[in-house]
């Protein structure tokens, strides 16, 4: 059943060379990038403040910035990394180049950074829609406490994570048969954070193969079992930032966050599971006795739903087995990660080496003036299960907002871009492409 909307006159509240809609780590990226290069640059966010998962939903280890010794990733996204640093909301000590963050220092970091870089922040805005003219994008549309606001714009980059303005726009998108669970993230207070520690459990961001990370799993597992303990994965638990503070990846459910109906069924189930699970924390693990609930992401972790239909779409043999593509715009190198919705399983590949990201795998099939950048890139479930990670999804952002703003300025369809001379720009911005500029 439908009904028809009246007509509306919506007013234009202003005009922008780029418009980013997301603020998630790919979306900050991208909006710095673009404003960097010279473009007036908005950047969209439903919430009061940035970071995506990172900080709406408590996904606090950055992956990945090394790989075998070397930093494959760098420019931008490693600049906001040091500055968190050095607020104290960052540890980029660890070799892994998995980089622990304080969330609400995330938040301050992003934030300046983009005000610094000349971007013109709109939180608390929905986007909502946007018109288009024989597939050219002249406006998007947010829904926020003024109404219905329309922004003009030259080049739109989608953000969102799941491909909100691409399927707005008209372009395809499209999900996995099987779409990876989602995660209620949780951290917690007045725990023995000093005998974790002794026992490992923090050298490392997320160390799931020490004995007490084992002793954890198989109590749980075993009470899992009974029917007594929800479904879970990892856990994975890493040290916060104040003493006595973790931060919990643990709590796992199938949904499909990209249907609200069922999404909320989703926070409604795993809100009350987690209460049930930190009591099981306290009865179970001596380290856990006096914990409590120090706070849970404000939305539960949602690792996928949509993935446009892209000019080239990222396949496993391309990660697993590296490409020298023409238009490399990064690397990456993260494990191949795909947690399971049913069970307390986790697919993994460890990749020998770092590989090529396409610039094709973030412009929609036959579009115009859009790009996207983050976990909404086209990718088939193996390489997705390593792009998705915040390093390269941030690593992308600084792709897609550079080459916004060159389209901008030669006037260029995004399926046109000067190749040539984005890879420059972005060497010259220190983006890791050819390891010609590689920081160790
Ligand atoms: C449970 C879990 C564990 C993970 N573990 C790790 C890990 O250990 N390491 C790692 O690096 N990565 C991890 N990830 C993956 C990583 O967090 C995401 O893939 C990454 O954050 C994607 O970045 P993004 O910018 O593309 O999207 P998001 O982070 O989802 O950001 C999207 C942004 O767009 C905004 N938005 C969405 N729709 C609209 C709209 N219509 N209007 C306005 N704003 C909108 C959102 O509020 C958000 O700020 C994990 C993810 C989950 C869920």
């Amino acid at each position: 059943m439908f009904v028809f909307e009246q007509q509306r006159k919506t007013p234009v509240a202003d005009s922008y060379d780029v418009i980013v809609c997301g603020g998630g780590p790919a979306g900050i990226i991208a909006a710095v990038a673009a404003a960097r290069n010279g473009a007036k640059t908005l950047l969209i966010e439903r919430y009061g403040f940035v970071g995506g998962m990172a900080t709406a939903a408590l996904v606090t280890p950055v992956s990945e910035f090394y790989k075998n010794g070397k930093r494959i990733i760098d420019g931008m996204p490693y600049e906001l990394m040091e500055r968190a640093g050095r607020l104290g909301g960052a540890d980029i000590t660890f070799e892994s180049g998995n980089y622990p963050i304080d969330d609400e220092v995330f938040k301050l970091a992003a934030q300046r950074m983009l005000l610094e870089s000349g971007v013109t922040l709109l939180y608390h805005s929905f986007f909502a829609g946007c018109i288009t003219t024989d597939g050219h994008i002249s406006h998007v549309i947010v829904q926020n406490k003024a109404g219905r606001v329309a922004y003009r714009g030259k080049v739109f980059v989608d953000c969102t994570g799941d491909a909100d303005v691409v399927r707005a726009a008209g372009y395809k998108a499209v999900k996995e048969a099987t779409l990876q669970p989602a995660t209620l993230w949780f951290q917690l207070s007045g725990v023995d954070t000093k005998a974790l520690e002794e026992q490992g459990l923090f050298n490392d961001a997320v160390n799931d193969q020490l004995p007490v990370s084992h002793r954890i799993r198989n109590r749980l597992s075993e009470l899992n079992r009974k029917g007594e303990m929800p479904l879970f994965g990892g856990p994975w638990i890493s040290k916060g930032f104040n003493e006595g503070t973790v931060s919990i990846n643990l709590l796992r459910e199938a949904t499909d966050a990209s249907f609200p109906e069922q999404f909320t069924k989703t926070e409604c189930s795993l809100r009350d599971k987690l209460f049930r699970v930190v009591e099981i924390m306290r009865e179970n693990f001596p380290e856990f006795r006096n914990c409590r609930i120090l706070k849970s992401g404000v939305q539960t972790g949602v690792r996928e739903t949509y993935h446009i239909v892209g000019m080239y779409q990222l396949t496993a043999d391309d990660v697993i087995n590296p490409k020298p593509f023409p238009d490399t715009i990064a690397k990456g190198a993260h494990v191949i990660d795909i947690h399971k919705p049913d069970s307390t399983d986790q697919e993994l590949v460890v990749l020998e080496q770092e590989y090529n990201i396409p610039y094709g795998i973030m412009v929609p099939y036959n579009s115009k003036n859009i790009i996207t950048a983050g976990r909404t890139v086209c990718a088939d479930e193996a390489a997705f299960g390593t792009v998705r990670v915040m390093a390269v999804c941030m690593a992308m952002g600084q792709a897609a907002g550079t080459a916004a703003a060159i389209a901008v300025q030669k006037d260029l369809a995004m399926s046109k871009m000067d190749i040539p001379l984005l890879v420059k720009t972005l060497k010259d911005q220190g983006a890791v492409i050819d390891f010609d500029n590689c920081r160790n």
